[in-house]
């Protein structure tokens, strides 16, 4: 159902929902649950990693340094683009050991969802498409529509599995020539809602394609990575590598690391996160602080003072920060079995996933994704249609609850689609 005969409200020509699916589906399994016994219940509905007894993962060492914190770093407003040592701290946690060869500045935004907004926002214009793959993060569309701009998408994987790179072409190609400039949101490694990751063959692929739809001078390309799940994705340093690919590139490409707080430090309820730029030319990278520090006050003003103080005083005390990486490693590893104990048992019974390497997501491929999902709720299993299959929240349950899964939801798809 969506909104329709606005009474006060202006439409500004979004198309808004009037309930929210996936709260909808949780509390229906929750009910459930309540009704016939928490075991007898998947509820693969949840966004938020969660233990095999399902509450929800908080990172102990990083909650002992929010006790610790003083009233100042709370109570006091931050400075709109964040504090001098966040943005030291921040670069530290997106790029791990490796250091930029490019002009970097750094935005303090309540989320990644603020990244994302604030790079729409001033890199596109008002009518413009922003593209990104066929399955992609519901948000970036409400984003889009919520500053006036609209989703495009390409096909992400080909039929070997790999990333569609022709698609990726032709579509780049489409909308700059209609377009003076394109925002592209690539969320890797660990995409949501699939769990497919680029390797580096893929994004030498996808540089080559920016740098060639460009080359003439007269576009402009800004590339969004968003990496919500980055430190979810398996080794730390491996998952890092791309990132060299994306010094270099000519002034007309302008490259926005989106990183996140929520999932990386277990502050979804924070809001905190961060706004990088990596680019050859340094008056650019300051225009990006500009506006987008702009954006930011003409929005949600300045962030949350005491994320920034916790990650600062994280990154300032080499023990507490590998307290800290080490709690999380082991709710990474947990995460991956997950992930593998699905993927093994759809691969014995070729259940159709879209290619998964780790994340806290599978998509399943189906037609009659909604129905489908209905009839799985009759078996007690509560996973999220989305578009052309069904998103199952593998950070959500537990281990022998993902091996359990592939043959139910195989059985409900025969049995709707025959
Ligand atoms: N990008 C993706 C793909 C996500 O799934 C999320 C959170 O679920 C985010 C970005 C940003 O989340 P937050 O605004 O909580 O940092």
């Amino acid at each position: 159902m969506i909104m329709s005969n606005y009474k006060m409200a202006e439409s500004n020509n979004r198309i808004i929902p009037t309930e929210d699916k996936i709260f909808g589906i949780n509390q229906a399994a929750k009910k459930m649950a309540a009704e016939i016994g928490e075991d007898k219940v998947i509820n693969a509905t949840v966004g938020s990693l969660l233990d095999d007894n399902g509450n929800l993962v908080i990172l102990s060492s990083v909650v002992e340094v929010l006790k610790g914190l003083n009233p100042n770093d709370y109570a006091n407003y931050a400075p709109i683009a964040g504090t001098p040592d966040f943005a030291k701290a921040i670069n530290r946690a997106a790029f791990g050991s490796y250091i930029p060869k490019a002009y970097t500045e750094t935005v303090a935004t309540p989320g990644g969802t603020g990244a994302i907004r604030n790079t729409i926002q001033n890199y596109s214009k008002r009518g413009d498409q922003v593209l990104t793959s066929d399955w992609y993060w519901g948000p970036y569309n409400t984003i889009a529509q919520e500053i006036e701009r609209t989703i495009a998408t390409f096909t992400l994987t080909d039929d070997q599995g790999k990333f569609n790179t022709v698609s990726f072409e032709i579509k780049v190609n489409e909308l700059l020539s209609k377009q003076g400039s394109l925002v592209i949101i690539l969320n890797t490694p660990a995409h949501n809602p699939t769990g497919y990751s680029l390797d580096l063959e893929d994004w030498n692929n996808v540089i080559r394609v920016i740098k060639d739809s460009v080359a003439d001078g007269k576009k402009k390309l800004t590339l969004l990575v968003d990496v919500a799940y980055l430190d979810y994705a398996g080794d730390e340093e491996e998952n890092r590598k791309f990132f060299p690919l994306l010094e270099g590139l000519p002034d007309n490409i302008l490259v926005v690391i989106a990183y996140s707080l929520s999932k990386s430090y277990t502050m979804y309820g924070m809001r905190s996160g961060a706004m990088i730029c990596m680019t050859g030319n340094k008056e650019i990278a300051e225009e990006f602080k500009t506006v987008c520090s702009f954006s930011a006050r003409g929005t949600w003003s300045n962030c949350n003072r005491s994320a920034m103080a916790t990650l600062s005083n994280i990154y300032s005390d080499d023990d507490l920060l590998a307290k800290v990486t080490n709690e999380r490693r082991q709710y990474c590893e947990m995460l991956l079995r997950r992930g593998k104990a699905f993927q093994d048992a759809a691969n014995e019974i070729s259940l159709d996933t879209v290619p998964f390497d780790a994340g806290f997501f599978v998509t399943v491929r189906c037609e009659n994704a909604e129905a489908v999902g209905l009839e799985l709720q009759k078996e007690g299993i509560f996973i999220v249609p989305v578009g052309k299959g069904l998103r199952v929240s593998i950070a959500s349950i537990s281990e022998d609850k993902c091996r359990s899964l592939p043959p139910r939801i195989l059985k409900a798809i025969n049995k709707i689609n025959g």
